[in-house]
């Protein structure tokens, strides 16, 4: 059993605070193998957070899971943990998602149509909407409406007619202007039918303007940059989650959603002879979700103060802990990560994860420790806190 955190409160005039009186420094947690091990409690992980949250030093828990919206995990979590969490301190794979329904209408895809792939059922349609994406389509919806599009479609067809909803158009490949144009795909979450989601995203990256069922003659033409390849407005590919593989209760690792992207890619490689293949990838260790978990720990810092009073000086946090258990995301990507708000990110391996003792770690951990406890009782040592 991990030894407790010293009962001394949390010092207002202690160091590591900032002159609004609230702590400058913040962690944010892993959750598989740091604080839970397949949703088991770590010893000390709740104990941990609680310290935390009695003495308001923000902290937010940053996974790679996804494929449930925040709000029911952070019930489930809260409940498991025994520490109130709110979606304003929980950063799941998918959720910098949200920011692309904010802006103005030049930028924002909320009004857009965007295929979402993967997850379970209508599972990650229904996120994607509460995020507030307004016109959600699924490859079910596209295979129902158009069964050509993929002949081997019978093993699935229950699933996908109990699941699919109309297209918001019709497709109509030989009147592109009044056909399902697409703006976007995503990959919230790893596909289950690789073959039909494989050949769906490949259609609309070939096609002219993400008309389905087109192709645009630009595609291979050697005069134009990319080999013509996504040079005709097709639809913007985001990927979240880019692990490779991931922990199950089989022996070994099986594959993960990264497993797809790197299936997608090796497609687009073959078909198009290695064209560059624009995307985007959110999840540990991406700089982007790094940049949103400061973004989200430096507003939950703010709400933690009261909110953003009209005479209150807002202070950024000047100092993140990263606790992970998995060098080649939670370690890495803090160790990359270049805050442009100033905030330093040090990394803490604990070895109750994916880690092992005694192995060096592909990616250096600023220090490497027992467990979630010893993780936090380090953070704030090294902010002069115990
Ligand atoms: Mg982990």
């Amino acid at each position: 059993m991990p030894s407790a955190i010293p009962s001394r409160r949390f010092s207002n005039n202690g160091a590591g605070v900032a002159v609004d009186g609230m702590s400058s420094f913040a962690f944010a947690f892993d959750i598989d193998g740091v604080l839970l091990r397949s949703s088991t409690l770590i010893p000390g992980a709740s104990e941990a957070l609680k310290y935390l949250h009695d003495n308001n030093i923000p902290f937010i828990l940053l996974t790679n899971g996804g494929g449930k919206h925040e709000s029911t995990r952070v019930v489930e979590l809260s409940k498991k943990l025994g520490v109130p969490l709110t979606e304003e301190n929980f950063v799941q794979s998918h959720t910098p998602f949200k920011q692309l329904v904010e802006g103005d209408e030049s930028e924002s895809l909320k009004d857009k149509t965007i295929l979402v792939t993967g997850g379970d059922g209508n599972k990650c349609r229904n996120i994607a909407e509460m995020y507030g994406f307004k016109n959600v389509v699924t490859p079910g919806d596209i295979l129902v409406s158009y069964p050509s599009i993929w002949p081997f479609n019978q093993s699935f067809s229950e699933h996908y007619i109990n699941n699919a909803r109309p297209l918001p158009r019709s497709v109509d490949y030989e009147n592109p202007s009044t056909s399902l144009k697409i703006d976007a795909v995503f990959v919230f979450n790893s596909p289950r039918d690789w073959a039909l989601d494989s050949q769906i995203i490949l259609d609309l990256l070939l096609s002219k303007d993400g008309v389905l069922g087109t192709y645009s003659q630009k595609n291979g033409d050697s005069s134009l940059p990319n080999n013509g390849w996504l040079q005709d407005c097709q639809p913007k590919l985001f990927f979240s989650n880019p692990d490779l593989f991931w922990a199950t209760n089989h022996h070994l690792p099986r594959i993960g959603q990264g497993g797809f992207q790197a299936s997608l890619q090796g497609v687009w490689d073959a078909t198009t002879g290695g064209a560059t293949l624009d995307k985007t990838i959110i999840g540990k260790p991406h700089a982007a979700t790094y940049k949103y978990a400061e973004r989200v720990l430096n507003k939950h810092r703010t709400q933690l103060l009261g909110g953003e009073g009209e005479h209150k000086k807002v202070i950024r946090l000047n100092r993140v802990f990263m606790v992970g258990d998995n060098p080649e995301s939670d370690i890495r990507g803090a160790n990359e990560f270049k805050s442009s708000h100033g905030a330093e990110w040090s990394s803490i391996l604990v070895k109750t994860g994916v880690y092992r003792e005694g192995t060096k770690p592909a990616y250096e951990p600023t220090v490497i420790v027992d467990d979630v406890m010893e993780a936090v009782k380090w953070g704030l040592q090294e902010e002069g806190c115990m």
